[in-house]
C-alpha cells in the first residue's frame, strides 16, 4: 500500500472544501483535496442556485461546482477520488486510509458535509429506488405524468416540490405539522403553484407497494392531532426532512454535538484536535447555505496555514 504525504489535505469538495482550497493553493500550500463518491458534493443534485452572490440569473449548482473547481485548478489545488474509510487523529501527522491508499498531513481541514435524512422504515429501504427518493433532480424525471409526495416542511421540500411540478402530475406536500420552517419565499413560491397541495398534520407512518410490482402505490399515514391513518394513493415520495453530516469516520476522535455535527471553537474553524479543522454543513447545523459554507472553508483555510506557520516558527 502507497502512502503519500501532504502539507494539508481537504476532505470534501463542496463550496467549503473547495473554497479551503482556493485560499490553501493561493498561500502555495498545494493542498490536496479528497473527494468522495459526490464530487461537488450537495449542490451537483440541487437545480437553479438563486441566492449565491454574484449570479444575478441564477446558476445550476453543478456549474457553479465546475466553476468552482476550475478556480481551485488553476492555483495548483491537487485531487484524489476515494471515500475515507479510517483516520487516525491521535497523532501527527495525521493518517487517512481509503480503499488503496494511505495519506499523511501535517494539517486537516474536514469539508465532508451532510446528506439527506430519511425515515428510518423499513419500507422506505425496501422502496428506495422503486418510488422512494431522496432528489428530485436526480429522480424527478422518472415521475413524468405521476402522482408524488414530498414530505417534510422546510425550503428542501419547498423546493424539490416546485421542481416535481415540471414533471409530476399531481405534487403533494405532507408535513407532520401546521407551521413550517421554510423561508416565507419558498413557501410562498409552493403555496403559489397551483400544481401543489398541501397536506398537513400527517406523519407518514408505512411506504405501501412491492419493488417487484410496479414499486410505490401509496403511503400510509397517521393524523397528528386525531391520531386517525389513512392511506394516500401515490407513485412516489420524496423526502426532504433535513441533513445529518457525514461525521461517522470521525466518531470517537472529535468533539461532536448530539447530532453529530463537528464542534468547532467559536469563530473559528478549530476543531477538539490541534491541526484538525471543520468548515461547511459538516460543523454547521443552523446555516447550512453555500454561502455560510464558503465563507467557512476561507476560514479553515486561514486558520490552517496561521496553525502550520505557527508549529514551524
Ligand atoms: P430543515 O429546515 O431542517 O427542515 C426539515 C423539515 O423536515 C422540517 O419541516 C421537519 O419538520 C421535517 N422533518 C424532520 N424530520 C422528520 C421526520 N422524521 N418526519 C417528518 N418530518 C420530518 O431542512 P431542509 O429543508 O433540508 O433545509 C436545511 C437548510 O438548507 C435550511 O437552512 C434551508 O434554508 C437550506 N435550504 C435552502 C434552500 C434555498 O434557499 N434554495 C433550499 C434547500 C435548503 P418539523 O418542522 O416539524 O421539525
Amino acid at each position: 500500500m502507497t502512502t503519500e504525504h501532504h502539507k494539508v489535505i481537504i476532505l470534501g469538495s463542496g463550496p467549503a472544501g473547495l473554497t479551503a482550497a482556493l485560499y490553501s493553493s493561493r498561500a502555495n500550500l498545494a493542498p490536496l483535496v479528497i473527494e468522495g463518491t459526490q464530487p461537488g458534493g450537495q449542490l451537483t443534485i440541487t437545480t437553479e442556485v438563486e441566492n449565491f452572490p454574484g449570479y444575478p440569473k441564477g446558476v445550476l449548482g453543478p456549474d457553479m461546482m465546475n466553476e468552482f473547481r476550475e478556480q481551485v485548478t488553476k492555483f495548483g489545488t491537487l485531487f484524489a477520488t476515494g471515500d475515507v474509510t479510517s483516520v487516525d487523529l491521535s497523532k501527527r501527522p495525521f493518517t487517512l486510509h481509503t480503499e488503496g491508499k494511505t495519506f499523511t498531513c501535517d494539517a486537516l481541514i474536514i469539508a465532508t458535509g451532510a446528506k439527506a435524512r430519511l425515515l428510518g422504515l423499513e419500507s422506505e429501504m425496501r422502496l428506495m429506488g422503486h418510488g422512494v427518493s431522496a432528489c428530485a433532480t436526480c429522480d424527478g424525471f422518472f415521475f413524468r405524468d405521476k402522482k408524488v409526495l414530498v414530505v417534510g416542511g422546510g425550503d428542501s421540500a419547498m423546493e424539490e416540490a416546485n421542481f416535481l411540478t415540471k414533471f409530476a402530475s399531481s405534487v403533494t406536500i405532507v408535513h407532520r405539522r401546521e407551521e413550517f420552517r421554510a423561508s416565507k419565499i419558498m413557501l410562498d413560491r409552493a403555496r403559489n403553484n397551483k400544481r401543489i397541495d398541501f397536506r398537513l398534520n400527517l406523519a407518514v407512518e408505512e411506504i405501501l407497494g412491492d419493488a417487484a410490482d410496479g414499486g410505490v402505490r401509496a403511503v400510509r399515514v397517521r393524523d397528528t392531532i386525531t391520531n386517525e391513518v389513512s392511506e394516500i394513493p401515490t407513485d412516489g415520495i420524496f423526502m426532504a426532512i433535513g441533513h445529518v453530516p457525514n461525521t461517522q469516520v470521525f466518531e470517537g476522535q472529535l468533539e461532536m454535538d448530539s447530532k453529530g455535527y463537528i464542534k468547532t471553537r467559536p469563530g473559528s474553524t478549530y476543531t477538539s484536535v490541534e491541526g484538525v479543522f471543520a468548515c461547511g454543513d459538516v460543523q454547521d447545523s443552523i446555516y447550512r447555505q453555500a454561502v455560510t459554507a464558503a465563507g467557512s472553508g476561507c476560514m479553515a483555510s486561514i486558520d490552517s496555514e496561521r496553525w502550520l506557520e505557527g508549529q514551524h516558527g
